[in-house]
């Protein structure tokens, strides 16, 4: 008979691996709690260019016919009786499971956020609150934008200082760069958290006239004087403020409670992506707590790491990243590294630039595996060498 496979999110983790699986083998059930499947990297062009915001598909039509589709959130988990619990009461019991949720943005941890969230938009939740966020930044005539993260733990790294850099090209083109000033702010030490990285990103914010201020813990907004605060006692003023919100893990209940961490991470084992402490139980992607990037590509590789694991192949995660960032003005480059290999210092071209793009007519293909030659050749190409 058959093992029934259960994987918990219908994003680009639980996707590629329902895909990838063998289906003489596994009986496989994916519940997600969304019928739709967003390009997430698109949000950034939806808020920052005013891109057309259909930039969803039917879950359904993603996956091979074989597999069977649930659109339900899944309200437990239960990881000694393997048990599956959607919040419409269909009991889903499994031989393995992957929990597959992502993460989510949550503005309610900082006082102010949320009513500042709710007003201007932001880039990382939906493409409704990405539209709200362009039609701010298109009625924008001059004064003080700031943007940045508030707090360590980001949805695609590259992704806060993608925006200020958008955001800062789309001020200068429209003739607005001498009436504003423009702040980026972090809770890290510099810019790009990874140093090889920042000593690309510094030179080329300088240039741009991007102000930078970094160790800057967002503790609160004052909505009222658009006022950030930060825990360590500085404060911007702005007429724009972007933030990025803190994120958290997806409100699902587990048994046992302690596979979570305090954001509601999944404690997964670095290298073999199982749930530690459990058996017949993986996790991979943004939902996890692995010491990598919140990245699409990170979800890809762990979803493939994981059908090598069922399929009883040699499978180790090794941390890989390769995140593209877009740097504004046709130019982008990839943060580069993984567990063992420091960040690359990847200089931006324009042909970089032009991989992130077209990257993002590729995507529905990646999902079904149907690119899987060429971009094993891609990361065997582009692998860093490991620190010595
Ligand atoms: C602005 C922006 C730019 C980005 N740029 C890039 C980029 O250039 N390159 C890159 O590689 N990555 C990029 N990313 C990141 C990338 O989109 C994510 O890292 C990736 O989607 C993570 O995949 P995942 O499967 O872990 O989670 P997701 O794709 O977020 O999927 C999570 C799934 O879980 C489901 N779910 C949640 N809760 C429940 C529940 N209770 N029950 C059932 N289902 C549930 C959701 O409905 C969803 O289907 C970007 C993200 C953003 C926001």
């Amino acid at each position: 008979m058959a093992k029934r496979v259960v994987i918990v999110g219908g994003g680009s983790g639980g996707t590629i691996l329902a895909n990838d699986l063998d289906p003489h083998t596994y009986e496989v059930t994916v519940v997600s709690a969304s019928a739709s499947h967003m390009f997430q990297p698109a949000l950034l062009y939806v808020a920052m260019r005013g891109a057309p915001a259909a930039i969803a598909r039917d879950e359904r039509g993603l996956l091979p016919s074989r597999v069977r589709f649930i659109q339900d959130a899944v309200a437990e988990v239960d990881l000694t009786a393997q048990t599956v619990m959607t919040a419409g009461g269909e009991r889903l019991p499994y031989d393995e499971v992957v929990l597959a949720t992502g993460i989510l943005t949550d503005p309610g941890q900082i006082p102010g956020l949320a009513e500042v969230n709710a007003a201007i938009g932001d880039y990382h939740s939906t493409a409704a609150q990405a539209q709200k966020l362009w039609r701010q930044l298109d009625a924008f005539r001059g004064g003080t934008i700031a943007l940045g993260q508030a707090s360590p733990v980001c949805k695609c790294p590259p992704s806060p200082l993608e925006g200020v850099l958008l955001a800062e090209e789309l001020i200068r083109r429209r003739g607005l760069r001498d009436k504003t000033r423009i702040v980026y702010f972090t809770p890290y030490p510099r810019a790009y958290p990874a140093k090889p990285m920042d000593e690309i990103v510094a030179p080329i914010l300088a240039a741009r006239g991007i102000e930078v201020m970094p160790f800057f813990d967002l503790d609160r907004i004052d909505p009222a004087t658009r006022t950030l605060y930060s825990i360590e006692g500085d404060q911007i003023a702005c007429d724009l403020p972007i933030v990025v919100p803190p994120f958290i893990g997806a409100d699902i209940a587990y048994r046992p409670a302690e596979v979570l961490d305090a954001s509601r991470l999944v404690v997964t084992d670095r290298q073999s992506l199982r749930v530690k402490g459990v058996e017949h139980a993986f996790a991979i992607g943004d939902g996890t707590n692995l010491p990598t990037s919140k990245a699409g590509v990170g979800a890809h590789l762990e979803a493939k790491t994981v059908a090598a694991a069922l399929a009883g192949r040699p499978a180790v995660f090794e941390g890989r990243t390769n995140c593209p960032f877009d740097m504004g003005h046709g130019f982008g480059t990839f943060v580069v590294g993984s567990y063992t290999a420091p960040v690359v210092k990847s200089p931006p071209t324009r042909w970089k630039h032009f991989m992130k793009m077209a990257f993002a007519r590729l995507y529905w293909l990646e999902l079904r595996g149907w690119l899987d030659p060429v971009i094993d050749v891609y990361f065997r190409m582009t692998a860093p060498k490991p620190a010595p």
